[in-house]
């Protein structure tokens, strides 16, 4: 079997020669298919309502409005959940809440982060290795929290800010 690393999050995979990846959160095509696959494979628990969140926080793209704002986003329900004391099962309303109607256009909200290293993060790998439905399912929390850990150490500030004027405030 060949291994190669996924271009995004940098985990190891089969190789996988072709098939499907997502528009614009640049992975390789075996990791795109392991995180399409994963619900199935878990036991659920909270985390779960956070996997695209840290899928799309690890796998950021190349500089683009869409990837800008998809960073962003996912970047603030990582940040409610973990630092500030929002529940798993609210991140569809924390999500939603950056993407407002208001005067302030969609594609002038939010800047380029530039991404850290996930060197020391798990990887969707990582969690598709647990050898059961309990032990993949604890393991996705350990990879949520250390793919925000690699973030908040370059970020935060710029996370908090955001989070207070495009989810906290009632209109921005
Ligand atoms: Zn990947």
């Amino acid at each position: 079997m060949t291994f190669e690393p996924c271009i995004g999050c940098g985990g190891l995979f089969v190789a996988v020669p072709n098939g499907a990846v997502h528009r614009y959160m640049d992975s390789s095509v075996a990791c795109w298919s392991a995180f399409n696959s994963l619900s199935e494979t878990l036991e659920l628990t909270a985390f779960h309502a956070l996997l695209v969140d840290v899928y799309a926080s690890q796998h950021p793209g190349v500089p683009s409005n869409q990837t800008i704002n998809s960073v962003a986003i996912h970047l603030m329900v990582l940040y409610g959940v973990l630092e500030r004391g929002y529940k798993p099962e609210q991140a569809l309303w924390l999500r939603t809440r950056p993407g407002r109607a208001s005067s302030i256009a969609k594609h002038d909200r939010f800047h380029w982060l530039p991404p850290p290293s996930f060197a020391t993060s798990l990887t969707i790998a990582d969690v598709i290795a647990g050898a059961t439905p309990s032990e993949r399912s604890r393991l996705l929390e350990v990879w949520v929290k250390s793919v925000w850990q690699a973030w908040k150490e370059l970020h935060e500030t710029q996370v908090a800010a955001w989070f207070e004027k495009f989810v906290m405030a009632e209109r921005f």
